[in-house]
Formats: structure tokens, sequence, C-alpha cells
């Protein structure tokens, strides 16, 4: 068993052969974060023109990419229909149909490069529970109907029958995907490499200052590096200039059994998670392993004990089993990992207020995947000048309102 590390630290093809010292102190872009964030980013903005930069201080894709359960979802962590009553209808529409074209567009692409990174689509399960019953799950159905996306309310006889689950109902969707997170990423900023993206690792960015005409970034060693536009991917770390405070950090925890474990035949095709606070998630990985996730908390730090890893990965395993209604074996590899939230479950995307030529991505939540794509498609287009129609869903707030 490994004390927290995470399934894919151990895949084939995540290594990335990477410079020491960037080439040059100026560039046009430089990315803060080699995570999937910034291997999506690094790939929509090298053209071969563009002297792009990214930077991470760790070996790339060893933030919390390496540790996401890679469930690549349309549905958003908020329902649509409590999201259009925080946002309105409209723009909570929207952001669900832009979740959903993002999954579509990630299928795309990783396909168009051939990655290899068991790259599946499959189907949501999404099951009632104690934060949303059967008929909150109907209101839900008819709003992502309302909305374009397609959706199927299951009662709980069609769930007992075709899945043997015990719940009051489910809604079941595809513009789904899975895949190993870390295999996808490298194999992502591997093709953004080939289109002249320059990789330096490990080097950290310390500070920023904004300039007439871009910003300097200051490096733990001592460096200068001056680009048109910086934006930061760094999961869910920032500097103090780019936090945001309606970004709070969680805790979550994750489980993978041992390849092969005895499943239902239909978590070949579906990923399932449940409207109950926590939530539970669970999936099937192409080897057979069950990956299951959740138990998360509202603390910074709260991943970093090991008693708790112990305790909240007994948890999922017990909720796992008595959700499927089979005994699992012991899990081969737990582990517990910090990302970022928002309360409405979108993310921030946009430039940071004051910081006219810096960007950042933040607040992912259980989406980040999904995230990422978008995130690279609007940060893309603002940089190449033609911005986009969905921004405005995902900037952020100005700091005095
Ligand atoms: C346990 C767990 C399960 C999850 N499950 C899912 C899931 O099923 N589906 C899904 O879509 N999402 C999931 N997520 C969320 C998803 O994994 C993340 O949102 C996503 O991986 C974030 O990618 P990123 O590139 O933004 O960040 P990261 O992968 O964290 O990359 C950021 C990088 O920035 C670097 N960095 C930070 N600061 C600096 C600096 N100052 N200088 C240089 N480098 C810096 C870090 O070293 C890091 O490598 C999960 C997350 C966790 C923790």
């Amino acid at each position: 068993m490994h004390t927290s590390r995470p399934l894919w630290a151990d895949s084939p093809r995540i290594g990335l052969r990477t410079r020491k010292t960037p080439s040059r102190s100026d560039y046009d872009v430089i990315i803060v974060g080699a995570g999937i964030s910034g291997a999506l980013m690094a790939h929509a903005l090298a053209d071969g023109k563009r002297r792009v930069l990214v930077v991470d201080r760790r070996q790339p894709v060893h933030g919390s990419t390496l540790a996401s359960t890679a469930m690549i979802q349309h549905e958003i962590d908020i329902p649509l229909h409590s999201l259009a009553g925080m946002i309105g209808r409209e723009k909570a529409s929207r952001a669900w149909r832009r979740s959903a074209a993002a999954v579509e567009h990630l299928t795309h692409l990783v396909a168009d490069l051939g990655i290899a990174c068991g790259f599946e689509r499959k189907k949501t399960l999404f099951l009632a529970g104690d934060a949303y019953g059967s008929r909150a799950l109907r209101m839900e159905t008819e709003a992502r109907l309302a909305a374009g996306i397609r959706a199927e309310m299951l009662s709980a006889a069609t769930l007992a029958d075709r899945f043997a689950i015990d719940r009051t109902g489910a809604i079941l969707s595809d513009i789904s995907a899975s895949a190993n997170p870390a295999q996808m990423a490298a194999g992502i900023l591997r093709a953004a490499a080939a289109r002249g993206a320059e990789i330096v690792t490990p080097l950290e960015i310390t500070d920023l200052r904004p300039t007439a005409d871009g910003v300097v970034l200051a490096t733990a060693d001592g460096g200068i590096l001056a680009a048109g536009h910086t934006i930061f991917c760094s999961g869910y770390e920032f500097l103090e200039a780019v936090a945001d405070r309606n970004h709070a950090i969680v805790s979550t925890w994750a489980l993978a059994t041992p390849p092969a474990t005895p499943l239902p035949g239909w978590l070949n095709d579906c990923i399932v998670w449940e409207g109950a606070d926590p939530y539970l998630y669970l999936r099937r990985s192409r080897d057979g392993r069950l990956i299951a996730g959740g138990e998360d908390e509202a603390s910074e730090d709260a991943y970093a004990s090991p008693q708790k890893l112990k305790a909240k990965t007994r948890t999922i395993r017990r909720k796992v089993e008595a959700l499927l209604g089979i005994a699992l074996p012991e899990p081969d590899h737990v582990w517990a990992a910090p990302f970022g939230t928002t309360r409405t479950g979108l993310p921030l995307i946009g430039r940071v207020p004051g910081l006219d030529h810096v960007f950042a991505v933040m607040g992912f939540g259980g989406n980040g995947i999904t995230f990422s794509q978008i995130a690279a498609e609007i940060v893309s287009a603002e940089i190449a000048g033609h911005g986009d129609a969905d921004a405005d869903l995902f900037a952020f707030a100005s700091r005095t309102s």
C-alpha cells in the first residue's frame, strides 16, 4: 500500500525532457505551472510564432494533476437548476453548455494528438443523495433538457433493475470521459513543445511586477524574466498578488483497488457521483481498478494527516461497498490532496484585476480537467485579441466590488 501516493505516480510516459534554465530572458507568454491547465494552455498558445515558456517548480505533471481521479465530466459540481438560482438561468445554462462542449473538444484533442492515456468516453450516473433527492433530480433533468443538454431521469425501479442500486432516482447522461490524467497532461505538454513551447523545470516564480507593456517575473534562483503576458496555471498555489478571496482550498481523499477487481459490468461504461454532502464518486479504470473519492473537508491542510487518510479512505471504501453491494479488496493506493473551490462551482478564469497582462485560472473543484480546457480556450482567445463570448461567466470580480 502506498501512503498518500497517487495511483498515477508510477505510470509510464509521464516523464518529460525539460530544460534546466530558460533559453532567453523575454517571452511573449510565460505560463506558470506544468499540470493539465498549463499543458492545455501551452498547446493552445504555442503556434510556432509566439515565444511561449512553461515553468514549474516541480517536475511537470507532479502537482494536483497527478492526484486527480480524472472523471472528465460535463457536469458542474453545482447542478444546473441550483446554479440558475445563484447566477440566473441564462448564465447557468451557458456555463453548463460550455462545459459539455469542453469535454467534446478534449476528446477530439486527445484523439488528434494520438495521446496514449487510456482516454475513454463514459456515461455519468448522478445518484440522488441527501443534498439532492429525486424531486431535485427531476427539476435538474428538466433544466438540462431546457438548456439543450441531454439527460435521462431514472426512477428508483429502473435504477434497481439496470444498476442494482437502491436510491430514489438518478440522472443518466453522456458527454463524460475518463483517462490517466498524468499521461494526458504529459502528452499535451509534449505536443506543445513540438509546437515550439519551451518547458523549464524546476523553476519557481516568486514575484511579479507589471510593466507598461507586460510583466516581469522574479525566479527563486535570482533571475528575472519578462513576458508580454503571464498566466498562472498554478493549481491550488498562488502568489499573493494573484490570490482571490472567492477561492477556497479544501482537502479531498481517494483510493484505488488492484487491477482486475471484480466489479459490476455497467461500470465499464459509466462513471458515478452522488447528490450528497460530502459526495462520493467512483469509476473503473481501464485495467479494472475501482477508483473512488470524496469525503471533502473545508481545510487547507487536513489532507496531510495520516490518521485522516486512513479514516477517510476507509469511509469511502465502506460507502462504495454499500452502494454497489459488493466487498472490495484492500485498496493498493490511497491518497489525499488539496484543491481549489468556489461557491458556485464555476472556476475563475481571466485577467487578474488590476494586472492587465496577468491571467490566472483557479477554483477548478472536482471538474479541473474540463475547466482547464475552457481556461485554455478563453485565455488564448483573449491573448489573440478576439475575446470569448463566455468569458464573463468565469471572470474575476473586481477587487473593489
Ligand atoms: C484527489 C483529487 C481528485 C480529483 N478528481 C478530479 C476528477 O475526477 N476530475 C477532474 O476533472 N478533476 C479532478 N480533480 C481536480 C483536478 O485534478 C485539478 O483541478 C487539476 O489537476 C488542476 O490542474 P492544474 O494544472 O491547474 O494544477 P496542478 O496540476 O496542481 O499544476 C500546477 C503546477 O503549478 C506549479 N506551481 C505552483 N506555483 C508555482 C510557482 N510559484 N512557480 C512555479 N511553479 C508553480 C506546481 O508545482 C504544479 O505542478 C481532482 C483533484 C484531486 C486533488
